[in-house]
């Protein structure tokens, strides 16, 4: 049958095809009631202030417990919602849920939530931050926004006013992701970030090579002169560890501290990293 219809080739290619679009075009429908379903959930990862040896924030990282299917991380889902517009909702819903939690912990304790570069084109990001902390009673001072340099971002000036507006909130403002994307530096003249998120590719390279440390030894040295704490992310080795704490990185995430865990871990995680020197 294959021969007939022109090629086994063919027909096993067309066939991936249909299952592929198939598969996208469930998984929209299956996220689109997400949430109304409570299928969303906040997992949570420390982030060591070297300094202090204590925990200075959580990430809160968005997880998907897909019915039947089981957990979906966000790299599966997220592109997903930013194409059908569901990244608005679900933006939203990762907001309030994340400053609900965090008004819970210690006050000395920060949240920073992702902001997907589709939530700048909606006009109102500003206020639903500010419903956020409203809603929760956090103060905003606890509140950390991660913005990726994945797209371009700040070539549109709307997006800048939307940055400034959000800082007079007085929120913080991370850069995510630092040293992937293609307008690195040129992103910091044209708004003064309060932190610096090293990506965990360049972390991993650390142990590598000199050349590597040096890179993060200048941008480190940058990023305090411009008035920004560093974070490193991805930090899984002592090793990796020691290393950016040498070359002058105010902040830690990894799995060498910890895993993302549930809400419910937090306050344990909090006790037992607070406890334990930093090697
Ligand atoms: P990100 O913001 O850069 O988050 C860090 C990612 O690195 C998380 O992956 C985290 O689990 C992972 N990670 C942390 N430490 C280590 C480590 O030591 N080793 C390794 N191998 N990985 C580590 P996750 O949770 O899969 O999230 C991936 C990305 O999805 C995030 O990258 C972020 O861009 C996006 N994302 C997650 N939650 C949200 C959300 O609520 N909204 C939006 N818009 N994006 C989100
Ligand atoms: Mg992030
Ligand atoms: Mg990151
Ligand atoms: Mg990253």
């Amino acid at each position: 049958r294959a021969k007939a219809a022109g090629g086994g080739c063919y027909r096993v290619f067309e066939t991936g095809m249909g299952e592929e679009l198939r598969r996208r075009q469930t998984l929209k429908v299956d996220l689109s009631g997400a949430i109304e379903r409570g299928e969303l959930e906040l997992a949570f990862q420390p982030i060591v202030d070297l300094r202090s040896g204590r925990v200075g924030s959580f990430e809160a990282l968005m997880r998907w417990n897909r019915a039947r299917r089981g957990l979906v991380a966000p790299a599966e889902f997220i592109p997903t919602a930013e194409e059908t517009g569901l990244i608005l909702p679900i933006g939203r819903w990762a907001l309030e849920h994340a400053c609900t939690e965090a008004a819970g912990w210690p006050a000395e304790v920060k949240v920073a939530v992702n902001l997907s570069p589709f939530q700048f084109r909606q006009t109102d990001l500003a206020q639903d931050v500010a419903a956020a902390l409203r809603v929760s009673g956090l103060s905003p001072g606890r509140l950390v926004l991660e913005i990726t340099e994945s797209l371009p971002l700040l070539g549109n000036c709307e997006n800048l006013t939307v940055l400034h507006r959000l800082r007079e909130l007085g929120v913080q403002i991370a850069l995510d992701d630092f040293g992937t994307g293609y307008a690195s530096l040129g992103y910091l003249h044209q708004f003064r970030f309060d932190n610096l998120k090293v990506d965990r590719s360049f972390v991993c390279s650390i142990t590598k090579g000199r050349e590597a440390r040096t890179i993060l030894h200048a941008v480190t040295r940058m990023a305090h002169m411009l008035g920004m704490t560093v974070t490193a992310e991805g930090v899984e080795t002592p090793e990796q560890l020691r290393h950016v704490q040498m070359e002058g990185c105010d902040h830690v995430q990894g799995y060498f501290f910890s895993r993302p865990v549930p809400a419910s871990e937090v306050g344990a995680l909090i006790a037992s990293l607070n406890g334990a020197a930093i090697p």
